[in-house]
């Protein structure tokens, strides 16, 4: 059986047989395969037109709407499968044989219509650690939702609007589904944009009344909007606060670090992730169960360092420039 080989050309490129794939590389990749785990900017490029396009449809149709166009996608190819990774609508993990699992940004559970990130078996793992240091440990969502929920109540007691935001493409889409119960409720327009897109690859969240940056024909008084993250020294979220007394509430892995919603102004910060957190990735890796574990984004070297001393062979990703396993 062949062994893959992995190497950080132009991001990660894995050679598997007589073939190779980039991984979310940086710039166009003369690879036969180019995968694309997800339509988040940091992770979609126009690729090389010779490279053979592995992603999702959603991937697809999320990355056109922003500008990019992928051309055509493929989503299996021989020894290839790609496997829900949870993380944004569309967002994959991709296994080579068996013998690369490759996570992209993985979700360690259930949010709304969303799932968790969907393992296999591999010899060496690729995986995310954004949140790879123990003090990340998310609360359920199931009690984030009850908490929100009776804050909202008590700010409409007292006639106060609440604004919930959270990155523009995925996680405000769970905002919009999770809490749109609410009335009047607001969407921000470049959510309203990618709600729509949801609702094309077949989510549909409730369309609400569409909120301008100019504001135009925001009602006073106690109302839900979904916004995408911002500063409250942006003008948008200084009108917000000055002229409506709105409350912001940020949604956001980070929110497990105390001081995060005084470091972006917001009132309340509430952490709900689209990535696993720190007792997650650990089950993930348990469930791959790889002889080989590379660590990218985020706690790249603590993690790797936690993991080795579990005893698993972890590396950071970011400290190699060559060829990582020779075989
Ligand atoms: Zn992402």
């Amino acid at each position: 059986m062949a062994r893959a080989k992995i190497s950080l050309r132009n991001g990660i490129t894995v050679d598997y047989g007589a073939t190779t794939y980039a991984l979310d590389p940086k710039g166009p990749a003369g690879t036969d395969y180019t995968f694309v785990s997800h339509a988040h900017l940091d992770h979609v490029q126009k690729p090389n037109p010779n490279s053979r396009v592995l992603a999702s449809k959603e991937t697809r149709v999320l990355a056109r709407a922003r500008g990019f166009d992928l051309g055509r996608t493929v989503e299996s190819a021989e020894d290839v499968k790609l496997l829900d990774s949870g993380h944004i609508l569309g967002a994959r993990a991709i296994c080579i044989g068996d013998e690369v699992l490759y996570t992209g940004d993985a979700a360690g559970r259930d949010r709304a219509f969303m799932g968790r990130c969907r393992t296999k078996k591999a010899r060496i793992l690729i995986t995310e650690s954004t949140f790879g240091r123990s003090n990340y440990v998310f609360p359920p969502v199931s009690q984030v939702v009850k908490e929100v929920n009776s804050m909202i109540g008590l700010l409409f007691d007292r006639g106060r609007p609440v604004v919930l935001m959270g990155y523009a493409l995925g996680k405000s889409q769970i905002l919009s589904h999770l809490f749109s119960s609410w009335s009047p409720f607001y969407v921000h327009e470049r959510v309203a944009e990618i709600n729509e897109v949801y609702g094309e690859c077949g989510v549909d969240l409730k369309k609400g009344k569409t909120v301008k940056a100019d504001l135009e024909g925001l009602s006073t008084g106690p109302w839900v909007m979904v916004a995408p993250m911002m500063s409250s020294r942006s003008k948008f979220a200084q009108r917000l606060k000055k002229e409506y007394g709105a409350a912001l509430v940020a949604f956001s892995g980070w929110a497990a670090d105390p001081g995060y919603a005084y470091s972006i102004g917001a009132d309340f910060a509430f952490a709900v992730s689209d990535h696993c957190d720190y007792p997650e990735l650990l089950a993930l890796v348990k469930d791959v169960s790889p002889e080989e574990i590379y660590t990218t984004h985020g706690f790249t070297s603590e993690f790797a360092l936690d993991l080795r001393k579990l005893g698993f062979d972890a590396k950071p990703l970011s400290g190699f420039q060559a060829f990582l396993s020779d075989y």
